[in-house]
């Protein structure tokens, strides 16, 4: 991910908070944020009854990684439900959106 996909994404993100702040549970209102360069990924791997080990993960769903500066907590958002899958270049499978 260059300057500009993290550019997009804080400016999504700050466009859905409308007036609220972002604020950290641990540091507190003041607070900085920063996106990670990489995103990560979750994996659905099956129903809730089934072990990870029981099924091979069939989908992945790309995060941001938010990370407060001054503590580390971190938060991650669901880029395709972000509404950013087609300006990220992101593929998805039809049952994602
Ligand atoms: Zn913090």
């Amino acid at each position: 991910m260059n300057s500009g996909h993290r550019e997009i994404i804080m400016d999504k993100i700050l466009e859905k908070m409308g007036d609220r702040r972002l604020v950290c549970p641990i540091s507190g209102p003041e607070a900085k944020w920063s996106i990670h360069p990489k995103t990560a990924s979750v994996y659905a791997v099956g129903a809730p009854n089934e072990l990870p080990v029981q099924s091979m993960p069939s989908q992945a769903y790309p995060l941001a990684v938010i990370i407060c500066e001054d503590c580390g907590y971190t938060i991650f958002v669901n880029l395709i439900k972000l509404g950013l899958a087609a300006e990220l270049d992101i593929s998805v499978a039809s049952d994602e959106q």
